[in-house]
């Protein structure tokens, strides 16, 4: 697919009207072709004028025309995988293996939401029947459904640029749910982003539906994503980044007269507790496996594991000792961007700063944008006093903490902001302290993981990629998983309506076949 560098606002192509960029190759450090358009608030205007046209139609299409759109967009990005991981590893620095992974990733997540769709559960339906004859008033029929909240904007990510991009889970739960896309396109990964915008914009049209259901904007600077947040027909908003990012859009929304939705998530540091039989019995391969995993993707990953606090005693050694040779053994690896490879240098040095003793370290840098694999240590004393040594450091870094005792673990476990996983590594004998440690790790986090690691993110039904804040603007909802839709949605209530003109879900007779809530008990009848 040849690229053009073009903004794509619905079924148009639009050049260049706000300058131009052209990708960075992080490991070469030189600029790749072509040069991509930036876009200003016109293009913004437009995109956004478009969806909303495209809403009404887009959220009553039928269930299966839905999902066979979501369909095609899946078979689109199966067609480029090979084109799609080749253009984002010239652009990301990370292996072609590992997109094509990512690749597939996605394309299963359309069709999750495919057959998400087709079960029509997202809609809620519910049916409450008119009681004429109670006391000491009537009751009339009142029916509720969900339907799509509007035209949405959503950040592309840099670290996964396939999965958390133009292609990814809040493309994908969106469209689910009925939600015309103006996605802001990744500066990281221009061209990536135009090869996965061409195959949605290609699905719209192969699937007959109005051009406004997508567009692709990119720009220079925070204009563009600020123009996008404060645009009045944009009703929510999804971001995945720095925290910094994330709160400022989130406050320019809650500022706008007509206040949004913003999913916003942006930091954690995933902590892993490895309680005292657990690392008495196998201290060396828990040390090894979350090492392994903090590495993974130059520990460039929402659910790096970023911090292990384990109670020295037995197995903390050999726990250590697997920990130093996982580092020492990594080569420097190339980070996806500049900015992302200065940030880790200055939060490694603000770490060190603060008292963490750097343990081992592994292949010094070769290119301009490498990061070199560090591990460090500190009392746990040390992090009581300066809280700082618990925020993320993005980049193969992780920080092993020498715990007291039991009583200085949990006192560090309350210390922790909202994070999107934890993890217990536990035996038998442990059973009592990690009882201990759930209601303070569940009043913290999204997701907690036993005697295993948090990362990779499993997409299905009991996913969850959310939890509270810092690790989401809102902790009642997930990215990931197919209850990621219910960002996208809000109920409505027909009350009294006629049959015919109910929505189809809510009709007499349930003549889509749906899972509906009758008088408070679960029918398909
Ligand atoms: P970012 O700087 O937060 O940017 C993400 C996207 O949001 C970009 O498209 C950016 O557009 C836009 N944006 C950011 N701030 C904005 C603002 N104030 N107004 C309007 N638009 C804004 O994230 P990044 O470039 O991907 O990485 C930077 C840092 O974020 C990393 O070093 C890391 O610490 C963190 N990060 C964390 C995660 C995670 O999952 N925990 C993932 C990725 C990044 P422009 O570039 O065009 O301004």
């Amino acid at each position: 697919m040849k690229l053009t560098g073009n903004l794509l606002i619905g079924a148009q192509e639009v050049s260049a009207t706000a300058g131009t960029m052209k990708a960075l190759n992080p490991a070469t450090n030189a600029e790749i072709e072509p040069s991509f358009a930036f876009g200003s608030s016109v293009e913004i205007d437009r995109a956004a004028q478009l969806a909303d046209d495209a809403f009404d139609s887009y959220n009553n299409t039928s269930l299966e025309d839905r999902a066979a759109f979501l369909e095609r967009i899946a078979d689109g990005l199966d067609a480029i995988t090979p084109e799609l991981a080749q253009r984002l590893a010239l652009e990301s620095g990370l292996p072609i293996a590992q997109l094509e992974g990512e690749a597939a990733k996605s394309a299963i997540q359309f069709r999750q939401f495919a057959t998400v769709v087709r079960q029509g559960r997202f809609r809620q339906a519910t049916i409450d029947p008119a009681q004429p004859e109670r006391q000491p008033r009537a009751r009339m029929d009142h029916r509720l459904q969900k339907i799509a909240l509007g035209p949405v904007a959503i950040f592309g990510a840099s670290n996964f640029p396939i999965s958390y991009s133009v292609a990814g889970g809040d493309t994908a739960s969106a469209l689910a749910a009925g939600c015309p896309v103006i996605l802001k396109a990744h500066n990281a990964h221009p061209g990536g982003s135009e090869l996965m915008g061409r195959v949605i914009q290609q699905a719209v049209r192969d699937s007959g539906l109005h051009e406004g259901v997508f567009s692709l904007v990119r720009g220079g600077g925070n204009e563009t994503g600020e123009a996008l947040v404060d645009h009045p027909l944009i009703k929510g908003v999804t971001f995945t980044g720095s925290e910094g990012g994330g709160m400022a859009l989130f406050r320019r929304a809650q500022q706008r007269p007509d206040p949004i939705p913003v999913f916003t998530e942006m930091t954690s540091v995933n902590p892993t507790f490895v309680l005292p039989a657990a690392l008495a019995a196998r201290g060396e391969s828990i040390g090894d496996g979350f090492t392994e995993r903090m590495l993974i993707t130059v520990g460039q990953a929402c659910l790096k594991p970023a911090i292990l606090l384990a109670i020295d005693g037995p197995g903390y050694p050999e726990l250590k000792n697997a920990m130093v040779a996982r580092v020492e053994a990594m080569n420097a690896r190339t980070m996806l961007t500049p900015g992302i490879n200065t940030a880790y240098r200055r939060n490694v040095k603000r770490q060190v700063e603060a008292g963490a003793e750097r343990i081992a370290a592994g292949g010094e840098e070769q290119g301009a944008w490498d990061g070199q694999s560090l591990l460090f240590e500190v009392d746990g004393g040390r992090i009581l006093d300066d809280a700082s040594l618990a925020e993320e450091v993005f980049g193969p870094s992780a920080l092993l903490v020498r715990v007291k005792d039991i009583e200085q673990l949990i006192a560090i476990a309350k210390q922790f902001r909202g994070q999107l996983s934890a993890t217990m590594h536990i035996d038998q004998a442990d059973h009592a302290l990690a009882t201990r440690l759930l209601p303070i790790l569940e009043r913290r986090t999204g997701r907690i993981v036993v005697n295993a690691f948090a990362h990779p993110q499993e997409v299905s039904y009991a996913s969850i990629h959310g939890g509270p804040f810092p690790a989401t603007s809102d902790s009642r909802f997930t990215s990931v998983g197919m209850s990621a839709i219910e960002r996208f949605l809000r109920p409505v209530c027909y009350q009294g309506f006629p049959n015919e003109l109910l929505p189809e879900s809510l009709k007499h007779g349930n003549p889509c076949g749906l899972w509906r809530l009758v008088d408070g008990e679960m029918s398909k009848a």
